[in-house]
């Protein structure tokens, strides 16, 4: 039985799966099974923020499991303690910090905060949430009901839990609001939705007017988080000060995570939710050995150099192939070309495969780039190298 036969027997076929067979990765460069190259513009959607096989992650990992992998959360954790005060400090925000395991759950975490915020703030219970078309927020039932994207209401999971609606644009979330709204939930640079990222005035506006009007405002970092975009928190680069910040993706360097943190620390008591998993051992230290490793790159301005150099790559490509790209879009290494049509989006990604290149997909007809925070030059140089023969045939 190949490799092949025995996913599509034994494991349930909800992904559109690739079948190329990688068994080894060292930094943005990871090795099929013949021992062919590829480099990675894709780091597992934004997962492994410092590489494969990064040494200081893969110690601390190790390590802990050597010693102890799991207690449950009736006990103190002490790297949990840590990585919360370390998440707290780099973000600058005077929050406290949930940990879950997934970035959905840590929406889950947001949601329930809101909710109870809403219940004990005001004299009617607020539970509206909004939410903006294209965005994505996760896949329980809840979080896909908080996901802008009608295509991901199918009926076949209905019926959802009430009190979601999406707006088209930030100017028409004002709209929107009514006195039964308890919260606004957006991405700063929308990932899964096409890589679109707003102003940051029009953001900070928002942020101002919620603050005024007694809105909380939740923004999802599950992938703009953890120096994505150049500072810590996309909310950083905004420059504003959410109620609710949720991270996971680039936080465990590949070990499963989720965190939701507030400034309303005391919402939520003893019992009114809580996680197995969430911040064992293992996954709180692996995200600080990840925090240590990308706190020193962003002190010696190693991100904002390699953030430039891939920009520069990238918005060549967009000029040099205008017959195939409409723009540029994105920010820091969250980035992505709009392709002119998704069957150019799709030929680009199979033919950059063949080449011996990672890219994804994101929207209807984005080429989406999310690599490693810790990407040398020199694999940026060779993945262009690859992406530029992957589509000149085009
Ligand atoms: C990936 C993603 C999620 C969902 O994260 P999971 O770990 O797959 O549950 C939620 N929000 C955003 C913005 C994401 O990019």
């Amino acid at each position: 039985m190949t490799l092949e036969q025995q996913d599509k027997q034994y494991v349930l076929q909800t992904y559109a799966r690739d079948y190329t067979n990688f068994v080894k990765g060292v930094g943005s460069t990871l090795y099929d099974e013949n021992g062919r190259d590829y480099i990675d513009f894709a780091s597992g959607i934004g997962v492994n923020s410092v590489g494969h096989g990064n040494e200081k992650l893969t110690q601390a990992i190790c390590e802990q499991a050597k010693n102890i992998i799991h207690i449950s959360n009736l006990q103190v954790i002490e790297p949990q303690a840590k990585l919360a005060q370390r998440i707290v400090e780099l973000s600058g925000y005077d929050m406290g910090v949930f940990f879950a395991n997934s970035g959905a759950e840590a929406n889950e975490g947001a949601i329930k905060i809101a909710r109870k915020y809403g219940e004990t703030k005001f004299e009617n219970k607020r539970y509206k949430i909004i939410t903006l078309e294209h965005s994505f927020h996760g896949r329980t039932i809840t979080t896909v009901k908080a996901t802008g994207q009608e295509s991901f209401h199918t009926p076949h999971f209905s019926p959802y839990p009430a009190g979601f609606s999406y707006e088209k644009s930030i100017e028409d979330v004002y709209k929107a609001i009514d006195d039964e709204t308890v919260a606004v939930l957006i991405e700063l640079v929308q990932g899964e939705g096409g890589v679109q990222s707003f102003e940051k005035e029009e953001i900070q506006k928002l942020a101002a007017h919620l603050k005024a009007e007694g809105i909380l405002l939740i923004v999802d970092e599950v992938q703009t988080g953890v120096y994505r975009t150049g500072e810590f928190l996309a909310s950083n680069l905004y420059e504003i000060e959410p109620d609710i910040i949720t991270l996971a993706k680039g936080l465990g360097g590949g070990v499963p995570i989720g965190a939701v943190m507030t400034k309303h620390k005391d919402v939520l008591s003893a019992g009114d939710h809580g996680s197995t998993f969430g911040g064992n051992y293992l996954s709180t230290s692996a995200g600080l050995a990840v925090l240590d490793v990308l706190e020193g790159l962003y002190e010696s301005g190693a991100i904002a150099e390699v953030h430039l150099y891939f920009e520069q790559k990238l918005e060549a490509m967009a000029k040099k192939y205008n017959t195939l790209f409409k723009k540029e879009v994105g920010l820091g290494l969250m980035r992505g070309l709009r392709a002119k049509s998704s069957d150019i989006q799709g030929a680009i990604i199979k033919n950059s495969l063949k080449e011996g290149l990672i890219v994804l997909k994101a929207g209807r007809n984005t080429v989406r780039f999310l690599p490693s925070i810790t990407i040398s030059k020199n694999e940026i140089d060779k993945g262009f190298e690859r992406f530029e023969k992957a589509i000149s045939s085009l």
